[in-house]
């Protein structure tokens, strides 16, 4: 990852990830002329827990587990956003994701702050009994943190609907022994669950880059997608442009890539993947690197891993015409201004994947209600709000004549300066 210029004040929160949402909250906040005293305060997280997990493994020993829940902003509800099992989870990798968290909320209009959590483990190296262990001992450290008005955790990077089911159930066991759904999102279904969740993300992906083949004056159908990352993002991404009629030519997991110039037969790679558990080897392809994939002739390009993908390193070397960000931060900043200069249009993470925040919306109003809607009426209310808040950037790119991920974060940045004016300073 190329080095920053930006320099947070505190070393600790120091990462490429932070340093780049930084440095465009700056840009943004010029663009609207916020008021100074919100931007200082925009740029500090507002709470960030730190716990160890002691985790009982199968051998009977004992693991400590650091783990973390960075809830960066609370002005527009209770904080809302993701929690990641990966090895490479720290501090600042959070706090950049819970600013991502925030303005991607604000952006999209909902009626939440900004959040992330994490615990530094590699989940395919720990069996499920263990990762049930560590899950619930996570889950009962943040307890006095979270709950259903206070703050919402939900699945991310390695963790999934099984994992929101055992943080439930140790949230409801321990904080008064009832049922209380409405504390995290992305549950199973037979839980409190909503319809749709699971493809939400992937879903909305498909919704933005459809908006931005509209704009750029392109058809989906016939056209080559090129998508880094099969996991929850990336492969119903894939699946869901396939049925428009796209050629899916090449996809990658951790594994490696494959490619298919005359496009893959997604729900089949879907089944190979339930059973091989990666894309390598899969029939009818040619193995390609994850670097050669993401310079690839194509389309469009949907980044659906992880941060970091595209710097300066690669970013005169990408050749989609359309880049369309399903993971929290694939593109730096500094690639951001070289593609746009070449005539990419970067659909920005906030809008893109954006998909799956709005369902975990949805799925908490339903919990706080009891009532459930149906699959069809989740999917028109998601395609509505992320539509929206894709017209809203699209008018400030075309009136300010800057990139996408810059007009994005003004239309976040002026939704929460309103809302902090308004809500005043505490005491004062
Ligand atoms: N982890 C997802 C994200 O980065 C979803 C967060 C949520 O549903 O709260 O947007």
């Amino acid at each position: 990852m190329e080095k920053q210029h930006f320099h947070n004040s505190e070393a600790h929160l120091d990462g490429p990830l932070f340093g780049n949402a930084l440095e465009i909250l700056i840009e943004s906040a010029k663009l609207i002329n916020c008021d100074p005293n919100v931007l200082e305060r925009l740029k500090k997280p507002r709470r960030c827990i730190t716990v160890s997990i002691p985790v009982r493994m199968d051998d009977y020993t004992v693991r400590v587990f650091t783990g973390y829940r960075v809830q960066y902003n609370a002005t527009l509800g209770p904080f809302k956003g993701g929690i990641r099992y990966h090895q490479n989870v720290d501090l600042p990798e959070v706090v950049g994701l819970a600013a991502l968290m925030t303005f991607k909320n604000s952006v999209l209009g909902l009626p939440l702050g900004g959040a992330k959590g994490g615990v530094c483990v590699d989940p395919s190296k720990i069996s499920r009994t263990e990762k049930q262990n560590l899950t619930r001992r996570y889950a009962s450290e943040i307890s006095h943190f979270i709950g259903p008005t206070k703050d919402i955790p939900a699945p991310d990077v390695g963790t999934d609907p099984q994992t929101m089911a055992w943080m439930m159930d140790t949230y409801s066991q321990e904080q008064g022994g009832y049922s209380q759904p409405g504390v995290v999102t992305g549950k199973p279904v037979e839980i409190g669950g909503t319809a749709g969740r699971n493809h939400a993300t992937g879903l909305g992906v498909v919704f933005v880059a459809e908006k931005a083949y509209e704009k750029c004056k392109m058809e989906m159908s016939g056209s080559t997608i090129v998508v880094q990352g099969f996991g929850n993002v990336g492969s119903f991404a894939a699946l869901f442009a396939h049925q428009r009629g796209a050629k899916i030519i090449a996809v990658s997991d951790v594994s490696g890539g494959i490619y298919n110039g005359e496009g893959f037969d997604i729900p089949d790679v879907i089944e190979y993947v339930k059973t091989h558990k990666q894309v390598k080897g899969y029939p009818k392809s040619s193995p390609i690197t994850n670097e050669e994939l993401l310079e690839l002739p194509c389309d469009a390009l949907f980044p659906c891993a992880l941060e970091g993908q595209i710097d300066t390193h690669n970013a005169e070397k990408i050749k989609a015409k359309i880049i369309v960000e399903g993971a929290n931060g694939p593109v730096s900043n500094a690639a951001t201004r070289i593609l746009h200069k070449r005539g990419i249009f970067i659909a920005p993470d906030v809008i893109a994947n954006g998909g799956g925040v709005i369902v975990s919306y949805f799925e908490w109003v339903q919990d706080i209600m009891s009532f459930f809607w149906d699959e069809d009426e989740i999917n028109d209310r998601l395609k509505t709000i992320i539509t929206k808040a894709f017209d809203k950037g699209w008018a400030v790119h075309q009136e300010k004549n800057v990139d996408m991920r810059s007009a994005a974060m003004a239309v976040a940045v002026q939704r929460l300066e309103k809302a902090m004016l308004l809500r005043g300073l505490y005491p004062r």
